[in-house]
C-alpha cells in the first residue's frame, strides 16, 4: 500500500482547504493513511517545511501491533484519551487551523479535545477529507476488494440449498455467513439482509426468524471483509410459481441494473449513472418504487463516497459539488423495487472504473433462479 503517496495527497487536501493540520479519529482513516488495523488510537498530522508530520497515538493494549503496522508517523503509547493526547501534540506545534473530522466526532469528544489545542487554534469540522482520497484505489487495494468479492459469491451457489419453504431467514443467514467464515473472511461486512415474500418489500429487511413462504422473492444482500476490505453484493431469487406481475418487475430490475453499468465509465458523473437506471424501472413503471440511490463506493468501509444518487438541487446542490468517476473507484450498481404487500427486488453487482469503462467484479450470474 502507498503510504507515502497517500500523504502527499492530503498534503494537497489540506493546502485546498486551508489547514495546517489534521486530527484524524475515524478508524478506517487512521488505517489509511498510516496502516494501523486495531480499533483505538488517533492521527496527528501537521504541515511542517519539509511536508508533513505525522505522530500515531494508541493506548497500552496496541503496543506491539502499532510497532508493526504504523507507517510514516511516529508512535506514542499513551495512558490517556489518545485523540486527547494528539491534540497535544499538535499544540506544540503552534499550528493554526484544524481540521477535525466532523462526520465523525462525537460532541462530547469534541468538547474535550478542541480546548487542548489551545486558545490561539481554530477548530475546523472538515467533511470526508480523507473518505474523498479513500475514493481512488490503488491496484493493490482492487486486488484486495476483488478477492472479498469472489470469495463472498463463492457461497451464493451453496446458500440457494438452504432456501426452503419453512426454514427461517436467520438460518439462510447463518449458513451463509458460516460459509464466508469458513473461507477466511475476517467477518460479515454489514448485518447480513435475507428479507422473504412480502417481507422482500422492506429495502433493508435484516434476517428475521420469519419463515421462507411457499411462494415469493427472496433477497439476499451480504459481503465480508477480507484483509479490511469489504465486498458487497445482492441477489433476489423466487420460491415457488411465478406470477407475470413479479416476472415483469424482476426483468424490470434486471434491465435497470445493466443500465446503471453500462454507464459507468470515467468522466460521468454520479448523477447519471443513478439516472440510468432509475429511467428504465420508470418506464417499466416501477419508478416509484425504487426508494434508495443506485449505488455507494466500498472499500475500507462498506458505505463510502462516491454515492449514485439524484443531484441534488437548490442550496444543496452549491453547497457539493457533484462528483464524477474515474478510474479506480469501486462503487455498487443495485438498484431495486418494492411494492408493498408483494414483493421486493434488487440485483447489485460491485464494479472498478477502468480508463475504458468499467469491470463488473461480481461473477455472480443473474438470470431468474426460481427454487
Ligand atoms: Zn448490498
Ligand atoms: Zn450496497
Amino acid at each position: 500500500m502507498d503510504f507515502i503517496g497517500r500523504m502527499e495527497r492530503l498534503g494537497e487536501a489540506m493546502r485546498r482547504e486551508r489547514l495546517d493540520a489534521l486530527l484524524v479519529s475515524h478508524m478506517a482513516n487512521v488505517r489509511y493513511l498510516c496502516g494501523f488495523t486495531g480499533s483505538a488510537g488517533a492521527l496527528a498530522v501537521a504541515a511542517g517545511k519539509k511536508g508533513l508530520q505525522a505522530s500515531f497515538f494508541t493506548d497500552g493494549r496496541y503496543t506491539q501491533q502499532a510497532k508493526e503496522q504504523v507507517r510514516g508517523a511516529a508512535v506514542s503509547i499513551v495512558p490517556g484519551a489518545a485523540l486527547t493526547e494528539a491534540a497535544g501534540w499538535l499544540a506544540k506545534r503552534r499550528v493554526r487551523r484544524v481540521g477535525i473530522e466532523g462526520l465523525q466526532m462525537p460532541v462530547a469528544v469534541r468538547d474535550a479535545v478542541v480546548p487542548r489545542l489551545g486558545r490561539t487554534t481554530k477548530a475546523v469540522a472538515t467533511r470526508e477529507l480523507v473518505e474523498r482520497l479513500r475514493m481512488v484505489k490503488e491496484p493493490g487495494e482492487v486486488a484486495q476488494i476483488r478477492a472479498a468479492v469472489r470469495l463472498a459469491s463463492s457461497v451464493f451457489d451453496e446458500v440457494l440449498q438452504s432456501i426452503k419453504p419453512g426454514v427461517p431467514e436467520s438460518r439462510v443467514a447463518a449458513e451463509l455467513e458460516y460459509l464466508c467464515r469458513r473461507l477466511g473472511a475476517e467477518g460479515m461486512s454489514f448485518d447480513t439482509l435475507v428479507s422473504s415474500g412480502t417481507r422482500s418489500a422492506l429495502p433493508h429487511g435484516v434476517a428475521s426468524a420469519s419463515p421462507i413462504p411457499a411462494k415469493g422473492f427472496v433477497i439476499l444482500d451480504f459481503g465480508v471483509i477480507l484483509g479490511g476490505y469489504c465486498s458487497d453484493m445482492t441477489r433476489t431469487v423466487h420460491v415457488g410459481a411465478m406470477d407475470a406481475k413479479s416476472e415483469k418487475l424482476y426483468r424490470a430490475v434486471q434491465e435497470a441494473q445493466q443500465a446503471g453499468l453500462d454507464a459507468v465509465r470515467p468522466g460521468v458523473k454520479t448523477s447519471e449513472v443513478d439516472r440510468a437506471a432509475r429511467k428504465v424501472l420508470e418506464k417499466a413503471g416501477f419508478g416509484r418504487y425504487f426508494t434508495h440511490s443506485t449505488g455507494h463506493g466500498v472499500g475500507l468501509e462498506i458505505h463510502e463516497p462516491p454515492g449514485l444518487r439524484k443531484a441534488a438541487r437548490g442550496a444543496a446542490k452549491a453547497k457539493t459539488p457533484e462528483l464524477r468517476l474515474e478510474p479506480g473507484m469501486v462503487v455498487t450498481i443495485e438498484p431495486g423495487a418494492y411494492i408493498p404487500g408483494m414483493g421486493g427486488v434488487r440485483i447489485e453487482d460491485m464494479v472498478v472504473v477502468t480508463p475504458e469503462g468499467h469491470e463488473v467484479l461480481t461473477p455472480t450470474r443473474k438470470d431468474l433462479i426460481l427454487l
